[in-house]
């Protein structure tokens, strides 16, 4: 969704309001969902500022045992606006193209990832994959031994005993 500040910039104390779905399809581990935001951006005197509240709704991807799994997240947004680039610019700058349009799914799309764990399971204490045969330990013990270990592994027990 682009939208034009122009209009706002013309005068202080208007403000533009935005109410959109940005869809959600194998944006990091989300394999499909939505995420609805709303907002505003207000001119607080030729200074601009968006805040927003963002609620996602989405199928996840476990990191651990690959299932999907629902997933649901809300976070708010405050960021200045500016038309161009200004000498006190920085990242947290969200700044308008040529002609005068601000690109907010572009915004939200990378908002959301900076606000998504680094890390998504289905659950705290998911089991995950085993590692020989690829059954999913959540669903089933698949009877592998779990005894025996990778020799790549054995260094690493032997100096965690030693240690
Ligand atoms: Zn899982
Ligand atoms: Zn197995």
């Amino acid at each position: 969704m682009r939208y034009d500040i122009q209009q706002l910039l013309a005068e202080g104390g208007n403000t533009l309001c935005f109410d959109f779905e940005l869809p959600l399809v194998s944006v990091a581990d989300l394999a499909e969902g939505v995420a609805c935001i709303k907002g505003n951006i207000r001119n607080h005197g030729g200074y601009l500022e968006l805040t927003a509240d963002s609620a996602v709704e989405a199928v996840a991807v476990c990191a651990r045992c690959g299932e999907g799994f629902p997933f649901k997240m809300s976070f708010e947004t405050v960021r200045p606006v500016a038309k161009a680039l200004t000498d006190n610019e920085n990242d947290d700058y969200i700044i308008a193209d040529e002609d005068g349009f601000v690109d907010l799914s572009e915004v939200f799309g990378e908002e959301l990832l900076l606000e998504l764990p680094a890390k998504l399971l289905c659950s705290e204490d998911c089991k995950g994959l085993c590692v020989k045969c690829g059954a999913n330990l959540n669903k089933k013990a698949c009877g592998c031994s779990t005894k025996e270990i990778d020799p790549r592994l054995e260094v690493l027990k032997a100096l965690l005993e030693n240690g």
